[in-house]
């Protein structure tokens, strides 16, 4: 595998490569998907107890990307987004195309890594591996708001986050992702300091919303939750305008996924 040259006669040698489905980075889909990382034998002993994370940061050199442009619109995201600087974003263009990508390790089988999320190309080499800590976790961090132009690609982001968050496909999952993508077009982003829910229903439906919004009980106080076994709804307040969203009778986890909006819930404004 090739060494890669520093300026100052250092060298990096990868420690592995990707095993893919894609060629080019164009075709790498948002978010990633299922790959192999496969690490050379010398290196096996740094895998020890490798399987004790869920999660791993893996750092590669995506050596398709350009490397002259500081500037660029993220485009694979939205392309109707304005351009940033490439130091705020995670596109592949920037001068050293590092690339540092999270990704849930799925399985260790000798020095394969079977990992899910991640965006490298077939053949890319990878450069280190570090674990994703507790410590890493920043629940209310300030991000630019980038909402992906498409709405499949929304919906994957969104179901994403509140994947990682409430650890289970649920009915309750599948309802906060759908009442998330209503409120986004409605309110814009959903994590704003300014949007306030109160939750009515189930316990899961409540975790779900509070992971994709950040919000919480208190300081500042966003969040309000209700049992409810009998019905579910929340009521989302921004700007002294409030929307109630009602899951109607009769969804259930067969039905979620085919339905319309109009068709899962009654929204009234005030
Ligand atoms: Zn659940």
């Amino acid at each position: 595998m090739t060494e890669l040259s520093i300026s100052d006669g250092s060298v990096i040698r990868p420690i592995g490569y990707a095993e893919s489905c894609w060629r080019t980075t164009g075709e790498v889909p948002l978010g990633g998907q299922a790959a192999v990382v496969h690490i050379m034998p010398e290196y096996q002993p740094a895998l020890s107890r490798i399987g004790d994370n869920s999660h791993l940061w893996i750092l590669s050199w995506f050596g398709q990307s350009e490397r002259s442009l500081l500037e660029v619109v993220p485009s694979k995201v939205n392309p109707d987004l304005p351009k940033r600087g490439v130091f705020g974003l995670r596109s592949a263009v920037r001068p050293n195309p590092i690339a540092l990508t999270l990704v849930k390790l799925e399985k260790v089988a000798g020095c394969d890594l079977y990992v899910g999320g991640f965006d490298a190309v077939d053949g890319t080499p990878v450069l280190d591996i570090k674990p994703y800590f507790e410590s890493d976790i920043v629940f209310s961090p300030k991000t630019p708001y980038l909402p992906p132009r498409e709405y499949q690609n929304r919906e994957m982001m969104f179901r994403k986050q509140a994947l990682a968050h409430h650890c289970e496909s649920c009915l309750g999952l599948e309802l906060g992702v759908k009442m998330a993508l209503v409120v986004e077009a409605h309110f814009g982003q959903i994590q704003s300091p300014e949007l306030k829910l109160t939750v009515e229903g189930d316990a899961c439906l409540a975790d779900v919303l509070q992971g994709l919004t950040r919000a919480r009980l208190a300081n500042p106080a966003r969040f309000t939750y209700l049992s409810n076994q009998r019905c579910k709804a929340v009521r989302w307040t921004k700007a002294g305008e409030s929307l109630v969203l009602s899951v109607r009778p009769g969804v259930d986890i067969n039905t979620v996924t085919g339905l319309t909006h109009e068709e899962l819930f009654d929204i009234e404004r005030f």
